[in-house]
């Protein structure tokens, strides 16, 4: 069966070599934001002639179709989500470095308020959230 990016890669008209196929599933059932490495060993446990620059060439293939999303954390690193119709937030746990996603209805009215205040239309913006767990909290200490 077909991963739901597979699929979507395969309506774009995208030529799938096998390689691409193992990639795309891989990024496609990853719930985690992983950068290029990371889905470099996860595609070569699967396929372990996939190498780190058909990772490299694959990532941005897709991410030039639109069917994945570069990901900026402030780290240096590049991490990759499977392009979604539902718009999401990130919050980034300092300590641990666990990617909670969130959406907020208020958040985007106020985005759109003040770029109509400056008298613009808005096209889109980039919004993380960075933190540690608050003493008590159900994410306290959980690692
Ligand atoms: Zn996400």
């Amino acid at each position: 069966m077909l991963s739901r990016l597979e699929q979507i890669c395969v309506e774009k008209g995208l030529k799938m070599t096998e390689q691409r196929r193992v990639i795309s599933r891989v990024l496609s059932v990853a719930t985690d934001h992983p950068d290029v490495e990371q889905v470099f060993k996860r595609a070569a446990d699967i396929d372990d002639r996939i190498s780190i620059a058909t990772v490299y060439r694959t990532v941005r293939l897709l991410e030039d179709a639109g069917v994945i999303e570069r990901l900026d954390f402030g780290d240096g690193r590049a991490r990759f989500e499977e392009a979604r119709d539902e718009h999401h937030h990130h919050l980034i746990d300092v300590q641990s470095g666990e990617v909670v996603e969130f959406n907020c209805d208020e958040l985007e009215a106020i985005k759109q308020r003040i770029a109509g205040e400056l008298g613009y239309e808005l096209l889109g913006h980039r919004l993380e959230l960075y933190g540690v767990p608050l003493e008590g909290s159900a994410r306290h200490g959980a690692k």
